[in-house]
């Protein structure tokens, strides 16, 4: 029996909307993600090996990695999603 085994990232959207970005400082829109890598077998994702959040500012691309502690103050000070972005 051959045994199908890989991994496979997985983004989910956690949020979007305006926001202050550190290095070009201006109010543009920003991308909350929580990526996770998942490992799989016969493609079904079973074990999740690593997540990391990301917060992305869409005017000059800064990346910035939040802690899972810091994910949820970010998303209680930015307030509900605008989807719009
Ligand atoms: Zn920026």
């Amino acid at each position: 029996m051959i045994w199908l085994i890989g991994w496979k990232t997985i983004i989910k959207r956690l949020w979007a909307g305006l926001h202050t970005c550190r290095r070009c400082l201006g109010h543009h829109p920003h991308d909350l993600q929580e990526r996770t890598e998942w490992g799989t077998l016969f493609f079904v994702p079973l074990v999740p090996l690593r997540r990391e959040r990301i917060l992305t500012c869409s005017y000059c691309g800064l990346e910035t990695r939040l802690s899972k502690a810091e994910t949820g103050q970010f998303m209680e000070m930015a307030g509900p999603p605008d989807l719009r972005y």
